[in-house]
């Protein structure tokens, strides 16, 4: 099977090489210092300030969502959240569930976040902008600019999920002002799911220290205290922090962050060209490089799924809910390469052939 999801996507030699591997013990040295290296290289991808940190929790991206809302929030504050699909709509039960006062931005599906939109939102006593900078289940990618100008004019705290985005677009956390970043494994950091990886700027390590987390297991002072040390209160997914240790190292060595990105962006490009001619519409108007929402135009799009996955061998990404029909997604991230994409092609290439789209 090729891999062509949202996550889990396709590991590298070496990351899949660890997962064959006994399971060390990991109270030790040696693992501190892999987890140092770990958050070093994080910061550095996120360009995130020398006295920021990272924190890495067990579980997955979602995990990460929900330990933000409860260690950075609480009901004094007043959020702004961008609901453009079903990780929008996340964040929005997230605040009703911990009691976080807040408005919605909702947005049509595929459609981009604009300055008209932020404007009514304008020195109205906010203190809070959530967002998912990429809303995957779209494939909406928003303007982080215009974001991060809006909360530096308004003194906004920013939580910015980038859990599909991080390593497929370009993340300034300095330059962007953002407080939270929040990644999962799962994703462009292609490992194996459970991990959640969050960036914390000195505002959000303040707002950690003065705000009382109520679940143990996701406090965030207590990760911070034991990262000190390069160390997870609990038990953490010890194999997949190894993995990631392996691939952030992979990134570094073939250029960094800008080099994967620009990967990506290749990848993306090519798939986009080449499927010009098939009966297929661009779903987003705002695209990220992680991945192509499609509209299919002649058949249903779960139908196409299905096929491409029993008959050709090859996932796509089927979408839920409402648009189950309309959209699949095809994603860039992962260990994938132009040759896989002609395989994508060649079978919607033949379904049309058969008139099946
Ligand atoms: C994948 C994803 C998540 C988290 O999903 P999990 O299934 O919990 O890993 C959250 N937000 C966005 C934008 C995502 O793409």
């Amino acid at each position: 099977m090729i891999n062509f999801t949202v996550g889990p996507v396709q590991s590298s030699d070496a990351v899949r090489a660890i997962g064959a591997e006994q399971v060390p013990y990991f109270r030790t040295a040696e693992f501190s210092e892999l987890m140092f290296e770990n958050e070093r290289l994080i910061k550095k991808f996120a360009n995130a300030t020398e006295d920021s940190r990272v924190v890495f929790i067990t579980g997955s991206g979602s995990a990460g969502m929900e330990t933000a809302i409860m260690n950075t929030l609480t009901p004094k504050d007043k959020a702004i959240v961008v609901n453009g699909g079903s990780f929008g709509h996340r964040f929005v039960e997230l605040c009703e569930l911990h009691g976080i006062p807040f408005d919605e931005i909702k947005l049509q599906p595929g459609k981009a976040l604009k300055a008209e939109h932020l404007a009514v939102y304008e020195g109205k006593g906010y203190t809070t902008f959530i967002v998912n900078k990429h809303e995957t289940s779209t494939g909406v990618h928003y303007d982080m600019q215009l974001i991060s100008d809006f909360c530096k004019r308004n003194n906004l705290f920013q939580i910015v999920d980038c859990i599909s985005t991080f390593l497929a677009d370009p993340f300034d956390m300095t330059a962007l002002g953002a407080d939270v970043m929040i990644t999962g494994s799962q994703k462009a950091l292609a490992c194996p799911p459970g991990i959640s990886v969050m960036a914390l700027s000195p505002k959000a390590l303040n707002r950690i220290e003065s705000t009382k987390c109520c679940c143990q297991y996701l406090d965030l002072k207590i990760a911070l205290k034991n990262a000190e040390r390069g160390q997870t209160p609990w038990t953490p997914a010890v194999s997949i922090l190894r993995q990631i240790n392996v691939r952030l190292k992979e990134i570094d060595a073939n250029g960094g962050v800008n080099a994967e990105i620009k990967r990506t962006a290749g990848l993306a490009e090519y798939f986009r060209k080449k499927i010009k001619g098939l009966p297929f519409e661009i779903y987003s108007e705002s695209l990220s490089n992680a991945v192509t929402p499609l509209h299919p135009t002649t058949a249903s799009a779960y139908d196409i799924f299905l096929k491409i996955k029993d008959e050709y061998g090859m996932w796509i990404c089927p979408n839920g809910g409402d648009m189950k029909d309309s959209v699949f997604r095809v994603g860039h991230i992962g260990c994938l390469t132009k040759s896989d994409y002609d395989k994508l092609i060649d079978a919607f290439v033949d379904l049309k052939k058969k008139g099946l789209i």
